[in-house]
Formats: structure tokens, sequence, C-alpha cells
């Protein structure tokens, strides 16, 4: 938003708060660090069944471990694989030395509990961060351990853009265990100093906390949800949102939608695209995270 002499405000479109150039910067930290450490880092990723999405994030995770020089196994187990042999696949993971970083793709099948197969997890290798050891220092304040990889990533791209986040309004509109919650903590973080509103499915009134922010980060996995009358003027937008909305123009017969609806860029000053915001830097982060478990286990 420029302001004019006359006092008239004059919207020019948000900026692009670019998670791609951000990702990109990371990475270029990354090989410093990966060339500088003791051991080759080792990430190993584990799928269970064919959920065609899960394949795709996948796929990318190992393609950016080979482009980083970071060891990746692979591992997929079918749809059928009983709780007991995912149990015993991570505890195999977790006793291997040279293996540094255990990436459970998520959603699992509905018959495996996701949660207490995170807990299997050594908390060392856990770069998801959604151990409760992790996550439980996350709450006292200590950011400097196994982050979740979001919501981590979110913040380096709010940095890269230069947004100042100390005593600004934040709305967080969810409160996942893996992406709204560890959101919501980082923001109010020692450091980082916003004072946050969480809003989720029974909050009163939605638009009027979102239009009280400097700061709204969308992760609440609906389609376009947050309007431009829910946001205000020169507002910063982290769109989170990853979602596949039908369109009969397309081919595929889909496109991807993010949680905010484009007309957003008309009033936000920043606002994160989708696809090209916030998931690569989901993928820096994680592969940032590997690195940190390399790097702490051998040093
Ligand atoms: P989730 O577990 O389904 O959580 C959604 C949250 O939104 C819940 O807390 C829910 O509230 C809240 N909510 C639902 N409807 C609402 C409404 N009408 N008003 C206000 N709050 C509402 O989803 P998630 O795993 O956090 O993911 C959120 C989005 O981020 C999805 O689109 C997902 O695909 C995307 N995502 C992207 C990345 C990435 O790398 N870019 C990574 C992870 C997730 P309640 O708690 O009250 O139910």
């Amino acid at each position: 938003m420029l302001m004019l002499n006359c006092g008239v405000a004059l919207n020019m479109g948000a900026a692009r708060l670019d998670g791609r150039a951000c990702a990109a910067a990371l990475e270029e930290e990354l090989l410093k660090r990966i060339s500088a450490c003791a051991v080759t880092p080792h990430l190993a990723v584990v799928i269970v069944g064919d959920d065609p999405a899960s394949h795709v994030y996948v796929n990318n995770k190992v393609k950016t471990c080979n482009r980083l020089g970071i060891k990746s196994t692979h591992i997929e187990l079918s749809a059928e694989t009983s709780e007991e042999e995912l149990r015993e696949t991570i505890q195999n993971l977790n006793s291997q030395d040279d293996l540094h970083g255990i990436l459970i793709q998520s959603p699992l099948p509905d018959h495996m509990d996701e949660e207490s197969i995170t807990d299997m997890i050594d908390p060392a290798k856990d770069v998801d961060g959604f151990h409760p050891t992790n996550l439980g220092r996350l709450v006292q304040g200590r950011t400097d351990g196994m982050l979740p990889c979001t919501p981590s990533g979110v913040m380096e791209m709010l940095k890269f853009a230069g947004v100042n986040l100390s005593g600004k309004k934040a709305v967080v509109v969810g409160r996942s265990r893996i992406v709204g919650m560890p959101q919501a903590l980082l923001l109010a973080a020692k450091g980082a100093d916003a004072t946050v509103t969480i809003v989720h499915s029974r909050t009163a009134d939605a638009q009027a906390e979102c239009l009280a922010a400097d700061v709204i980060v969308a992760a609440v996995g609906r389609p376009e949800m947050i309007k431009a009358d829910w946001v205000k003027p020169g507002a910063v937008v982290v769109d989170v949102g990853i979602n596949r909305v039908d369109d009969p123009t397309r081919e595929r017969g889909w496109r991807l939608a993010g949680d905010v609806d484009p007309g957003v860029s008309e009033v936000a000053s920043l606002l994160s695209p989708v696809p090209g915001g916030v998931g690569p830097m989901t993928i820096a982060m994680l592969m940032a995270n590997t690195v940190t478990a390399a790097e702490s286990q051998h040093y």
C-alpha cells in the first residue's frame, strides 16, 4: 500500500513472499554446513500406502536430498503393512548410527495410530519435530532444537522478507499439532515477540480476529477461505494451505488452491503464493533439521 502525500492510499498489489527464493538461500547455507560436517547427513523417509500426493511429496524430499548431497533411504511399505511391522522398521532405523533423521510421511493408513508411531522415533532423529520431547521444548521457549518444518519455514520466510514481528498482532488460523499450534508458539516466542491469537473452528468471529491482525498465517485446509474483506490493508499474509479443487478448465481436472483467496493480494502488503510459498520452505527446513541432527550426533 503506497500512501500519497495527500493521504490517499494507493494499493499497488501485494509483494510476493517468495518461498522459492528463501529456500534457495537456505540451501546455499546448508551446502556449506554439509561440506563441513564430519559425516554425510542421512535421512530415512518412510511411506506407507499408495496415496499419490504423498508419493509426490516424498519424491520431492528425496530429490532435494540428492541435490544437496544428503544421503537418503526411501522405504516404501504397502497399505496392508501392520502397525507392528512399521514399529519394527522404526526401531531398526532408531538403532542405525549412520542414520540421522527419520521421517514418516503423513497420512498413515487408517488402521495406524499416527501419534503413537511418532512417539517411537528417537527425538534426536525426529526431523519432523513432532515428537512430544521436541514439541515440549518448543512450549518451553527452547527454539534451538528440532522444530516442525512448516511453521519454522514460515518464520524463515518472514525473516527473509524483513518482516519485524515484535509487538505486532499475529493471527494463526488453525491449531493443528503439525502447523497451527507450533506456528503460534514460534510467533509468540522470545525473539519473534508477536502477540498471537489462534483462530479455530469454534472461534466466534474469525473474520473480526483476522481483520485486527498485522500478520495472518492461514493453515486451515479450506480453499480460499480468507477473503480480501478479512484482511487489514497492508497486512502480511502467509498461505500455508494446499488444497486440490476441481477445475474443469485444466486437463487434469483440478488445480491447487491455498487457504487464502487471490483477491487478498489487492489488500495485503506481502502475500505468499501457492505453490511456491510455504511448500518449498517446508522441504528446506526438513533438510536443515537433517543437517542439524547429523551435526549434533557427530560433534
Ligand atoms: P488440519 O489438521 O485439518 O487443521 C485445520 C485447522 O483449521 C484445525 O485446527 C481446525 O479447527 C481449523 N479450522 C477448520 N475449519 C475452520 C473454520 N471454518 N474456521 C476456523 N478454523 C477452522 O490441517 P493442517 O494439517 O494443519 O493443514 C492445514 C493446511 O495446510 C492444509 O491445507 C494442508 O494441506 C496445508 N499444509 C501445507 C503444508 C506445506 O508444506 N505448505 C504442510 C502441512 C499442511 P479445529 O481444531 O477446531 O478443528
